[in-house]
């Protein structure tokens, strides 16, 4: 027979201090949401399923004791770190949902700079980390825009990306080893080596699972030298968005690995640029970081590339630097554009998704036509590409809508969906992927069959062995 909510509440605080068991009514309600349902917090409307309690764990070992515990009652484990996911990662899933909050498990546990490598809890902010590596002249080159209020843990289980990442890839590319629990609560370490070729490369059923097949308890990371007085900035607006993708195409095809790589279309262009870009153009920026010489190197060759580029004219390096220097999100900027959302009723929202070269400007295409067609109260789309490969690139939209007479808690459903339908329908179109770092979480996993494809047995058998009972994050990544 299930555990009763109060029976749940009881046991856990026999395996942690009863303080650290939260069931006020407060926290619940945030707990119930993130930024995917943001305006049942932004408008205290909450609507979903509360947690029974959220658990703040301090340690491995309690982790491992209250996964054994969830496992063996039916109750479903919502992981936590930083609190900042997108897509519907942190909601409960079941009435009988519990979140493991790892941000005490916060100790910075070695920078070792001759090795170049930092081992850390997941509950780290990225901010705390880079801050302490930059003290001794290093920097770990993860930059997402969330790198103040996101966490370690969090990071590794969304598979995120920052802005830097054309020179130091994503978190895929830096994650060295990690110690995580399982369902029942079974602790494995993955040791931290340069590179192995003992069999597949099993960081990657921890990487990107979302909670919903391990809890990541820590991390190794690789880190590079920090050398700011390097850096360059380069920018350059044009008439046309496939302009821009060639001009990052050819960048990329050349071998460059600039740090910031972007294109901005029109409107998306003018949120950002509009002191250096006219409304009819569209804006590329590139910077370039490390070793002086491969720095110069780089900016010198990206140069060359745009020179054959007629159309695009040069943007003042000094306006480049200043916008790039404001570009991450802190705490006070979530709550700054919460409170506008309020007062204006207007919501901005996101999805990215990514594509070859062939593909990407057809998406761009199919989808800005349809969604000004399908959808009511748009007052601001477009978008960028901000992460690029040697064989693709991804695009980021950004589109605002005006709320109407829609309550705010039926936002997501009534509105948002509709515009994320209308863009992984045409993403799958063109054989991209639906999601490029913000993590499927329960947003996209109605679409995880089509994304997946005749591969989708291989994710199943992952959740069938890692999650035997499936109380690992319900409904996340594979729907419910
Ligand atoms: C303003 C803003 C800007 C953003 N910019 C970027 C960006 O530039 N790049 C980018 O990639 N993302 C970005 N994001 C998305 C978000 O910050 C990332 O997905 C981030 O990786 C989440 O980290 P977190 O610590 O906040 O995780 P959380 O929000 O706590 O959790 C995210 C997901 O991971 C799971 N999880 C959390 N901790 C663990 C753990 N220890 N073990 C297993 N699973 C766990 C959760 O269950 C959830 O599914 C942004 C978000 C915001 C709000």
């Amino acid at each position: 027979m299930s555990l009763t909510s109060e029976a749940v509440i009881e046991q856990l605080g026999q395996i942690v201090d009863t303080d650290r068991v939260i069931t006020d009514e407060p926290t619940l309600k945030l707990a119930s949401v993130d930024h995917f349902r943001k305006l049942q917090t932004i408008f205290d409307t909450h609507t979903r399923q509360l947690p029974v309690a959220v658990v703040m764990a301090n340690s491995t070992d309690e982790v491992s004791k209250i996964l054994a515990f969830a496992d063996a009652n039916d109750v479903n484990v919502v992981a936590r770190t930083g609190g900042t996911a997108t897509e519907g990662g942190l909601e409960s899933g079941t009435d009988r949902s519990i979140v493991v909050d790892g941000s005490l498990i916060d100790e910075i546990i070695n920078i070792d700079p001759y090795n170049m490598q930092a081992t850390v809890g997941c509950g780290v902010p990225l901010q705390t980390l880079e801050d302490a590596c930059r003290e001794v002249g290093l920097t770990t080159g993860h930059s997402p825009q969330s790198k103040p209020i996101a966490s370690m843990g969090g990071l590794v289980a969304t598979r995120s990306r920052g802005q830097l990442s054309t020179l130091y890839g994503g978190i895929e590319d830096m994650v060295v080893g990690c110690e995580v629990v399982f369902a029942g609560g079974e602790v494995s370490r993955i040791k931290s080596i340069p590179r192995r070729a003992a069999g597949p490369d099993i960081r990657h059923i921890v990487i990107g699972n979302e909670g919903a097949l391990c809890y990541i308890t820590e991390v190794t990371v690789k880190l590079f030298p920090f050398m700011p007085e390097n850096n360059q900035y380069l920018g350059w607006t044009t008439k046309e968005m496939s302009e821009g993708f060639e001009v990052l195409r050819e960048v990329m095809v050349a071998g460059f690995k600039p740090a910031v790589a972007r294109l901005y279309d029109y409107e998306d262009g003018q949120l950002q640029f509009s002191h250096m870009a006219d409304p009819d153009e569209v804006t590329i920026i590139f910077t370039t970081e490390g070793n002086a010489r491969i720095a110069e190197a780089t900016a010198e060759g990206i140069r060359e590339i745009v020179a054959k580029h007629p159309g695009c004219k040069p943007i003042e390096p000094r306006l480049v630097d200043e916008w790039f220097n404001d570009l991450v999100w802190d705490e006070t900027k979530v709550v700054r554009e919460a409170n506008r959302i309020r007062d204006e009723r207007n919501v901005n929202r996101t999805t990215e998704v990514s594509a070859d070269w062939t593909s990407i400007q057809k998406i761009y295409d199919a989808v800005i036509p349809r969604i000004r067609a399908e959808i009511d109260g748009i007052t601001l789309l477009g978008g960028h590409s901000s992460h690029s490969y040697i064989n693709g690139t991804n695009l980021y939209f950004n589109y605002f809508f005006d709320l109407g007479d829609t309550a705010p808690e039926n936002e997501t459903e009534e509105l948002y969906m509709p515009i994320i339908s209308i863009i992984v329908e045409e993403t799958l179109r063109y054989g991209g992927s639906i999601v490029h770092h913000h993590g499927m979480g329960k947003a996209r996993a109605p679409w995880v069959k089509d994304e997946y494809g005749t591969s989708y047995p291989m994710l199943e058998k992952l959740k069938a062995v890692y999650d035997p009972n499936g109380v690992m994050n319900m409904g996340t990544i594979i729907p419910n």
